[in-house]
């Protein structure tokens, strides 16, 4: 899950990582009241999850209150990239020294951490990395051994940061890391990272990556999911344990097995090229599907107004296909006349033939069954476009 700024300051806060004032405003007259609040500048800030806000004319510089209000006016309701603005946050505004950049993350290609490190922050890292890559470090941190004070230092210099901040940027590196372990993050970035002109180091813009793998350790994290950006049926989903994940086309999917139903959403994209038809959603019943799992899944495949079939992909192994075809039978009839678009079964594997009995015997007027997997592929296109 990837945090608003505003909640990245929150979290950073609690964690001792130096910030400056900040709070988040729905409505223009909310920025006011939080601007009457801090006194004196402020800066308002666009809460969009994607970078560049500053050149987009998303962080805009408040002399007063009223100015704030103002700027908040202006920014609420802008397209960023795409992404409307529904709220701004209002910070206190920092005399700016200096704009570094410091993050750590997940490296997975070398099954580690990675701190980033930069004198030369503010702007995009991936410009610094290409036209002056000798200002970056990048320190792999081993996760069993973690960041020590020396360790802290030796990446500040390493980032060629000046003496006079290396012991304080240094201090914040440290803070990040033990945010970063604590919360279970995959990504904590920095950018700016300023000086101040009266020489502190604070954290002005934050970006952070929440490993959702981990949520089950932080019951806190539940709060900063964004519900309204959640689509309903994958809310609908994940309350029901399903593996789900809504696209854009019309052939719904379901298979058990990741990698079975990877493979479909690749045939079905590549059968409905002829009819400009496209894969549904991403959905997983996993290895032992019920009749309840089943049927659940159908419900929110066939709950989704974009799908006009359904191919229901399986591969028998320790759930043997008798299993799934009962599951079908007895999912179609909990779902009785909610059931309306054509479903196109494949199964294959343990206990075929049994499975495929089943079905034909059940004749329900839904069903067809064909036996390839690029076949009913075809099939499920073919229907979607009618
Ligand atoms: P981003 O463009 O989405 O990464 O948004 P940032 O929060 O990084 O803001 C972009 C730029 O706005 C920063 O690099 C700063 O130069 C400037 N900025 C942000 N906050 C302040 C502030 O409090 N005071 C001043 N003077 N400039 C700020
Ligand atoms: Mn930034």
């Amino acid at each position: 899950m990837d945090l608003f700024e505003y909640q990245a300051r929150d979290l950073f806060e609690s964690h001792q990582v130096p910030v400056l004032a900040g709070a988040v405003a729905t409505t223009p007259e909310e920025a006011f009241a939080a601007a009457s609040t801090m006194g004196g500048k402020v800066v308002v800030k666009a809460q969009v999850k994607i970078g560049g806000r500053g050149k987009a004319g998303g962080v805009k510089l408040a002399l007063d209150a009223e100015d704030a209000r103002e700027k908040a006016a202006a920014i609420l309701g802008m397209d960023i990239k795409g992404h409307t603005v529904h709220k701004v946050m209002i910070a206190q505004a920092a005399p700016i020294a200096s704009e570094y950049y410091l993050a750590i993350l997940l490296d997975r290609a070398n099954r580690n951490f990675l701190v980033m490190a930069s004198v030369a922050g503010g702007m995009e890292i991936e410009e610094v990395a290409h036209t002056s890559p000798e200002k970056l470090a990048r320190v792999g941190i081993d996760p069993n051994v973690g960041i020590s004070l020396e360790k802290a230092q030796e990446i500040a210099r390493a980032g060629q940061f000046p003496d006079d901040v290396v012991d304080q940027v240094a201090d914040v590196l440290l803070k990040l890391w033990a945010a970063f372990i604590a919360e279970d993050a995959t990504l904590m970035e920095i950018n700016p990272l300023v000086k101040t002109e009266d020489g502190r180091i604070i954290a002005l813009d934050g970006k952070v990556t929440l490993d959702d793998n981990a949520g089950f350790r932080h019951p806190d994290h539940e709060a900063l999911i964004d519900h309204a950006a959640t689509n309903p049926l994958e809310a609908l989903a994940k309350e029901k344990d399903l593996n789900y994940v809504k696209l854009d086309g019309e052939v719904g999917i379901i298979g058990n097995g990741a990698g079975l139903v990877m493979s479909t959403l690749d045939v079905v994209a590549y059968a409905g090229e002829k009819y400009g038809v496209k894969p549904a959603n991403f959905l997983d019943i996993g290895g032992g599907a019920s009749a309840e799992v089943m049927a659940n899944g159908l419900s929110i495949i066939l709950g989704d107004t974009d799908v006009k079939s359904v191919f229901v992909n399986v591969f028998g192994g320790i759930t043997a296909c008798d299993a799934v075809a009962n599951g079908i039978v007895q999912a179609l009839a909990i779902l009785g006349s909610s059931a309306t678009k054509p479903i196109v079964v494949r199964l294959d594997g343990n206990n075929v033939i049994e499975g495929r009995r089943i079905l034909n015997e059940a004749a329900h007027p839904l069903i067809e069954q064909l036996d390839t997997m690029d076949g009913a592929a075809a099939r499920a296109a073919e229907l979607a476009a009618k």
